[in-house]
């Protein structure tokens, strides 16, 4: 497990891949529980260490990532003559 530092937050993030093959980033010192029963209609929880948590979800400049590529330059107007070249 190699951890590199988020492009983003330059928190040092985990890249690995899932099931699906597709790299996932991930934030592995958030707190992640898991739920291992009930009682008194009160969750018991236990830490689990070995999960993580999807570093999308806690990463302040998440933003960041979602941004798309700039979109392709609109086709030229045809309309208008392209002008003319100083010689
Ligand atoms: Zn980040």
């Amino acid at each position: 497990m190699s951890a590199k530092p988020c492009r983003g937050c330059g928190k040092m993030v985990v890249f690995a891949k899932d099931p699906d093959g597709k790299w996932q980033v991930l934030d592995n010192t958030a707190p992640v529980w898991k739920q291992i029963g009930m009682k008194e209609g009160v969750a018991r929880v236990v830490r689990e260490p070995s999960a993580m948590v999807s570093h999308f979800s806690t990463c302040p400049n998440a933003n960041d990532f979602h941004k798309k590529p700039e979109p392709a330059a609109p086709p030229a107007d045809r309309h208008f003559s392209e002008p003319a070249e100083a010689p």
